[in-house]
Parts: structure tokens; C-alpha cells; sequence
């Protein structure tokens, strides 16, 4: 399962940062969540759940915010949305589209006490 891999990687970074705050609690944590990823949110919320519970993070609340995607045109200079992703470039035309944002799963933030 894609995610769990996932969700292994955002422990680590969880993990290196409740170190730097440490001593703390945990209270909740925001990810972001790219709409190229292909995460499936439910199966990793499971999968983040599992393990800060195995952990012993308990009542961590997890919350996803969705970054949606973003392109950027080499030809003419374009950035931005694309209604659908046949990623072609609104501006010209071209197809040399690379994306900026969207394709990434991270810890945008915690909040520990
Ligand atoms: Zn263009």
C-alpha cells in the first residue's frame, strides 16, 4: 500500500520535529496533500492513525489540506491552474508544461502543548 509507505516517511519528519520541541505533546497535525498525489486521504489517515498509535500519539487529531495543482508553461512563461489535464498550455499552446505544485505529500504543520 502506497500510503502506508507515505505515512511512514511523515512519521519520520513528525518524529525529527516533536524532537526539536520536545518536551511536548501533540496535538494535531496538518498535511498537505497534493491533488497529483494520489494519495487516497481515508487510507492514509488510516495508516498515519495506525502508526501514531503504535507510537503512543494518542487522540492526535490529523487534518488535510489539499494543494491543488499548478503548472508552468517553458514556451511562453505561463503558470497556473489547468481546468483539466490534458496539459496543454493555455497561453501557447505547447505542451512543455512542468508542475509547480501539487505532487507532494508533506507535514505542513503540528501543534503540540
Ligand atoms: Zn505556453
Amino acid at each position: 500500500m502506497h500510503e502506508m509507505s507515505v505515512a511512514i516517511g511523515i512519521m519520520k519528519v513528525l518524529a525529527a520535529k516533536l524532537k526539536e520541541e520536545a518536551p511536548c505533546k501533540l496535538i494535531s497535525a496538518e498535511l498537505a496533500v497534493g491533488e497529483l498525489s494520489g494519495i487516497d486521504r481515508d487510507s492514509l489517515r488510516f495508516a498515519l492513525d495506525t502508526l501514531l498509535d503504535e507510537a503512543g500519539y494518542k487522540d492526535v487529531q490529523m487534518r488535510f489540506e489539499q494543494v491543488p495543482a499548478a503548472f508552468k508553461c517553458n514556451n511562453c512563461g505561463w503558470g497556473g491552474r489547468l481546468k483539466n489535464y490534458a496539459l496543454v498550455c493555455p497561453g501557447c499552446k505547447g505542451i512543455d508544461l512542468d508542475i509547480i505544485s501539487g505532487q507532494d505529500v508533506y507535514l505542513e504543520r503540528i501543534e503540540v502543548e
